[in-house]
């Protein structure tokens, strides 16, 4: 149905549904973020907030529809705890934002902070950079708690990462972001522990090769001897694997130098 007007409601699939639904009558391609995105791999995590990113050049576009759609302007300017940069020191912060209420809110993230290697914003399995939060083979739970079923097939369709290319993107995030500290080493930790090895990700498989030796070291499953030991015989350690993994990236153009 044409015209999603916010009407209160919580952070749930139809909000997270109307608010992809409003972008995309406006012309604003989006995608899931953060948290809530969490939940739709099978990760049972918190939420205090509805992530989008669209492309760079829409944020005000974006903005503009959400707020025709009745999402409240922020009120609380350098009070806001997404603005206040003491208190959001565990995520960046986003270009624009709007509130559900007073503490949640809808962030807007441009591409090019977050997938800035993404193709397109059109689902193509073929390339395996997006699926819809539909997709019946979400989520996938492996200890019974936390969100049974992916978005109902009659919402409006709600673009995702998939689960290799979101694990692939918060790691080169952390690269981008090692100075600051931010929490991405905690998404792709979760990854690591509550969705690899899945019906929906085996990194070992589906994620590129160069990254495939640290998510094996967060499940401390070992590593092939030819990657764990070097010349001298000895281990790589945590570090020099992290190393490794950042020098290939670099040479690949793939990281992008910090936020200012
Ligand atoms: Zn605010």
């Amino acid at each position: 149905m044409p015209g999603y007007k916010f009407k209160g409601e919580g952070l749930c699939d139809e909000l997270f549904a109307g608010i992809s639904q409003t972008l995309d009558e406006a012309g604003v391609p989006s995608i899931l973020w953060s948290e809530y995105l969490l939940t739709l791999y099978g990760v049972p995590t918190v939420y205090w907030s509805a992530d989008f990113i669209v492309p760079d050049d829409k944020i005000s576009t974006a903005y503009e529809a959400l707020r025709e759609a009745g999402f409240p302007e922020c009120s609380q300017f350098a009070d806001c705890r997404l603005c206040d940069k003491t208190s959001r020191k565990y995520w960046p912060v986003p270009p624009a934002h709007l509130h559900r209420d007073d503490f949640e809110v809808i962030s807007l993230f441009k591409k090019s902070e977050t997938l800035w290697n993404l193709s397109s914003f059109e689902v193509d399995r073929s390339n395996g950079e997006l699926m819809f939060a539909s997709d019946p083979l979400l989520p996938h739970t492996k200890q019974g708690v936390g969100r049974m079923t992916g978005f109902a097939p009659d919402l409006h369709p709600v673009r995702i990462p998939t689960p290799a290319y979101g694990t692939e993107a918060v790691i080169k995030l952390s690269f981008r972001d090692e100075e600051v500290d931010y929490a991405w080493d905690i998404l792709y930790g979760y990854m690591a522990e509550y969705v690899d090895r899945s019906d929906i990700l085996d990194s070992q498989k589906d994620l590129k090769p160069e990254f495939r030796p640290l998510m094996r070291w967060l499940n401390s499953t070992g590593l092939t001897p030819a990657e764990d030991i070097n010349a001298d015989g000895k281990c790589i350690s945590k570090l020099a694997m992290f190393k490794k993994l950042e020098d290939i990236l670099k040479s690949q153009n793939e990281l992008k130098p910090p936020l200012v």
